[in-house]
């Protein structure tokens, strides 16, 4: 150690170590709000919020949506990363944005969509009750 403390390497070390420690610590968190959303979800049915948000979902390893159409029932996967809302945008909030294609194009007045679960692929989980769109 020099007279103006630690060199520039060693603090460069200690700053990189604790910052990748800080990222894994976030992910992993992100990781196990998705997984506990999930469950949620799943055995209860909800509440839908609290919920991840846009980023938590993605850097937790959960890029797809698991939607189910209201109005023709079936289930449709949305990739996150092609969302285009700010990161801090909760899952639950793209809720009200959700229409099914081919419902919309039936009817003046298409039905909403509901969120079912995050899914780490696309058709993870298999579709709902009622099959694919
Ligand atoms: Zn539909």
């Amino acid at each position: 150690m020099g007279a103006n403390g630690p060199s520039w390497g060693r603090r460069h070390i200690a700053w990189r170590s604790k910052h990748d420690q800080a990222l894994q610590a976030q992910q992993h968190a992100d990781k196990l709000a998705c997984e506990a959303w999930n469950e949620r979800m799943l055995q209860l049915g909800g509440p839908i919020r609290p919920s991840p948000s846009l980023r938590a979902a993605i850097s937790g390893g959960f890029p797809f949506l698991r939607v189910l159409c209201n109005g023709c029932q079936q289930s449709s996967w949305v990739n996150l990363a092609n969302v285009r809302r700010p990161a801090e945008t909760w899952i639950w909030q793209l809720e009200a944005s959700l229409v099914c294609q081919p419902c919309r194009e039936r009817t003046r007045f298409p039905p909403r969509a509901a969120i079912e679960i995050l899914c780490r692929y696309d058709r993870d989980q298999g579709p709902g009750p009622y099959g694919e769109r």
